[in-house]
């Protein structure tokens, strides 16, 4: 298969924690291309750095060691202004979904399109809902977050990262406060509104029912990339 240049390019990365005698080697030698339009899972146990990982995609920490390019810019060095560039490129979800408390569903996820784009209230509003039907929200759009479930907080936070069609999402264990059913759902959301967009969407989980959403699943141990293979999980 032909491929164009990947979305992300990770070569020979380190990256350590604390200074002097306390510094300590969390990621060793990092190697991992990932192409538009892919969904790669990253499973592995807790603390063998999968957050550390992650958040050196997201441009969200600095790397230290080691090349990272997305859509083939160098990250390693990179300034302040370019990392917040790179930012607006990406949408995140996190496990706890971070929406905020005073902001309706509607609310929450047209922040994020008035924050990236110089669009009209209007246009942010229409944006705003028509991505909170696509995850089945259109009910719920005027509801405050503590009135929703967390399978509905989720879904708004899925949302608002995909609001602005972003190349890449970053899912750090979105379906670890969820129950089986909800988590499902979540997924499959994730996974059509990608597909959809073109979106690649790289998702960290220890949820091993929800593997068979991946094209290729990698996994981190100790902080090496040990499992780097085509999910051939069969689906059911
Ligand atoms: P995972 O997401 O796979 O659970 P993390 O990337 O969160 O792993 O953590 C990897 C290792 O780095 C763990 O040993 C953790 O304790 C350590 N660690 C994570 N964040 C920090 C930090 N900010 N400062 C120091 N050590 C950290
Ligand atoms: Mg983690």
């Amino acid at each position: 298969m032909k491929r164009q240049e990947p979305v992300i390019a990770i070569k020979n990365l380190n990256h350590y924690y604390g200074k002097g005698s306390l510094k300590k080697q969390i990621l060793f030698d990092i190697n991992l291309d990932i192409y538009a339009g892919e969904i790669v899972i990253m499973t592995g146990p807790s603390g063998s750095g999968k957050t550390t990982l992650l958040s050196l995609i997201g441009g969200l920490r600095s790397v230290q060691e080691g090349s990272l390019k997305f859509l083939g810019e160098e990250v390693f060095g990179a300034s302040q202004n370019k990392l917040v560039q790179m930012r607006r490129n990406i949408g995140y979800i996190f496990q706890a979904h971070n929406l905020l408390g005073f902001l309706t569903a509607k609310q929450n996820v047209q922040m994020a399109v008035e924050l990236n784009d110089r669009v009209s209230q209007a246009e942010a509003i229409a944006k705003s809902e028509m991505m909170l039907r696509a995850v089945g929200l259109e009910e719920r759009i005027n509801y405050f977050p503590d009135n929703l479930s967390g399978g509905q907080k989720q879904r708004i936070a899925i949302a608002r990262a995909l609001v602005n069609r972003p190349p890449l999402v970053l899912a750090d264990e979105p379906t670890a406060a969820l129950d089986k059913q909800s988590g499902r759902d979540v997924v499959e959301i994730m996974q059509s509104l990608a597909k959809n967009q073109g979106t690649t969407i790289l998702l960290v989980t220890h949820d091993n029912r929800i593997l068979d959403i991946a094209d290729r699943i990698v996994e981190m141990e100790d902080g090496l990339l040990t499992r780097n293979s085509s999910n051939t999980v069969i689906q059911s």
